[in-house]
């Protein structure tokens, strides 16, 4: 049996990993389908403290997976795809089937991202809809390209779409936008971008050629309908937690988050961290914050087990 087992690998779970490792409590981390999370689809991550030029997103979670496996975290494939948490042993069911047991279990399975939920979106996903500008961008060079959505993460695709991209449509329901002042500001003065306020998609289309060849927008004030041509989609509307697993077993809130205290969930020896239980602030300076608060936890719990 396992002291602490943590799923994801995330700055959350890896900082989570580096201090329960650390502790010597020997974590078992569990790598998922997108190992290193969130941060290894985005581009520079240039508000992560110690690094004044900017850090590149898989390399930063790469240095913390390293750091964990300096202490001594093991790392392992796998989905978690059941849970009991009856007994004081904690289970896991992965997806071939496996079952681990643990005494404390920090879940930092973070978030993914959310598409808009038309069936032509759903049809032309992978063939041109796409919900990650790094990793789909460079496919699209001197065409043009579109982004829905008006938070940081829009801002951030748009921008970085503008390296490939002929043009970048920018996609926004409101007439303002989310995003941080500084982001809005380097989308609405970028010559290669153009801003569709008001607006949303109405279709993508693809005029039998099962690809995206470009969108019918509508203006939600008028009703107007117009077609741009684009060859390609990028969704950045939000994103959802990855909380299938706990369902009926852990407190969440009604969009799926888990709801923590101090990252102590509402059953004993669960601890959660980063983006699943962090609708609000969903940084990777946070996410490592309640990292380490859950390590913390964690240990103290198991102190009290004397254990
Ligand atoms: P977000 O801040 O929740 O923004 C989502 C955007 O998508 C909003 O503008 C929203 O419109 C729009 N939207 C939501 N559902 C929609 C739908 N069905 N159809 C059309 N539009 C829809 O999400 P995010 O941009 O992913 O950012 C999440 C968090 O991560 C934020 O705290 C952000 O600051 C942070 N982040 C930071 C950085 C950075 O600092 N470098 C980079 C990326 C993200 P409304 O505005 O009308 O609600």
């Amino acid at each position: 049996m396992e002291k602490v087992v943590i799923i994801g690998t995330g700055p959350a779970g890896l900082t989570a990993a580096i201090y329960t490792a650390r502790a010597n409590l020997k974590p078992v981390v569990i790598e998922g389908m997108q190992p290193g999370g969130q941060l290894t689809t985005t581009t520079d991550v240039e508000n992560f403290p110690g690094f004044p030029e900017g850090m590149d997103g898989t390399t930063l979670v790469m240095k913390m997976r390293e750091q964990a496996e300096r202490f001594g975290a093991r790392f392992i494939r796998g989905e978690v795809t059941g849970a009991d948490f009856s007994g004081k042993v904690l289970k896991l069911t992965l997806d071939e089937g496996q079952v681990l047991e643990s005494s404390t279990l920090i879940i930092a399975s973070g978030a993914r991202a959310k598409y808009i939920g038309i069936e032509s979106e759903e049809k032309l996903m992978g063939r041109g809809v796409s919900a990650c500008a790094t990793c789909d961008g460079a496919l699209y060079r001197d065409v043009p390209v579109a982004v829905v959505g008006g938070g940081d993460t829009a801002m951030e695709e748009a921008l970085f779409l503008t390296r490939f991209a002929s043009k970048v449509s920018l996609i926004h329901r409101r007439n303002e936008f989310r995003a941080s002042k500084i982001m809005a500001d380097r989308v609405t003065t970028h010559p290669k971008i153009e801003i569709h306020w008001d607006t949303v998609v109405d279709e993508v289309l693809d005029v039998s050629r099962n690809e995206v060849t470009g969108l019918r927008l509508k203006n939600v004030k008028t009703g107007a309908l117009t077609e741009i041509p684009v060859m390609a989609m990028f969704a950045a509307i939000g994103h959802e937690p990855n909380t299938r697993p706990f369902k009926g077993l852990l407190t969440m809130n009604e969009a799926g988050y888990l709801v923590t205290n101090h990252t102590l969930t509402n059953v004993a020896g669960v601890f959660a961290a980063g983006d699943v239980q962090d609708p609000h602030y969903r940084q990777a300076i946070t996410a490592a914050g309640t990292g380490c608060m859950a390590a913390l936890e964690a240990e103290r719990y198991l102190g009290s087990l004397g254990g």
